[in-house]
């Protein structure tokens, strides 16, 4: 293509930005210069089996494990990159902390998971976003695992309206029922590793996990980009 040549040919005169703070990216940087790559808030969830995420399912369903790779601060400066993320296209920034993540959790507890799957997006919305989000964090866990990633078993049937103005009761009841399990044959035995984006309630996770967890010999545990936090 000759976009693709053109962008090749302008990135050796022109160099890239950090995706985070916009500064010029040094020799041997890329994506995000040093500052950035070092002072992103990591949760270090993956070494604790009681932590913040795992205490939103306690009572509610059965996950394994939960981590969530860092905090997400509203005023912090990542908030660029994960709006870029979500509304701006940028797929490969998924990617990227999706790599990131999985270098993470390598060595720990999540070791013993097996399958990864993405919370699906309704396919209306995936086709007005040209992607989603959540299944290019989960190929970059997935490259950098090697473990298998799926997005043909849990879709999402109900295409629901934004979230942000409702208490969690409201939003239970909102995503309930969305998510639907194709082909369960393939997930027995299987533990499987969910991925999320920001997470502040895990309503949504919990949709996925009830509907999962209807198929006999199944695991779930949890992996989320951001943790909201105040
Ligand atoms: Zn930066």
């Amino acid at each position: 293509m000759i976009s693709d040549w053109f962008i090749q040919f302008f990135r050796l005169f022109f160099p890239k930005n950090c995706e985070s703070c916009g500064k010029n990216l040094l020799k041997g940087e890329s994506f995000l210069c040093t500052d950035c790559l070092y002072q992103i808030p990591r949760t270090k969830f993956h070494e604790e089996k009681d932590n913040p995420v795992n205490r939103l399912f306690y009572g509610i369903t059965d996950i394994t494990y939960s981590t969530a790779f860092f905090y997400f601060q509203k005023a912090s400066k990542y908030r660029t990159l994960i709006h870029k993320l979500k509304y701006g296209g940028q797929k490969e920034i998924g990617i990227e902390l999706g790599r990131m993540a999985g270098r993470e959790i390598t060595g720990s507890f999540f070791d013993e998971t097996n399958l990864i799957i993405p919370v699906p997006l309704h396919p209306a919305k995936k086709r007005i976003r040209g992607y989603n989000q959540s299944e290019m964090i989960a190929k970059g866990i997935s490259e950098i695992t090697e473990k298998e990633l799926r997005t043909d078993i849990l879709l999402r049937t109900k295409f629901t309206e934004t979230q942000t103005k409702k208490n969690l009761e409201e939003r239970r009841k909102n995503v309930g029922s969305a998510f639907k399990v194709v082909k369960p044959e393939y997930l027995n035995g299987k533990h499987i590793l969910l991925i999320d984006d920001v997470v502040t309630t895990g309503s949504t996770l919990i949709a996925c996990a009830d509907e999962l967890l209807k198929t006999e010999n199944v695991k779930i545990s949890v992996l989320i980009l951001g943790f909201a936090v105040q």
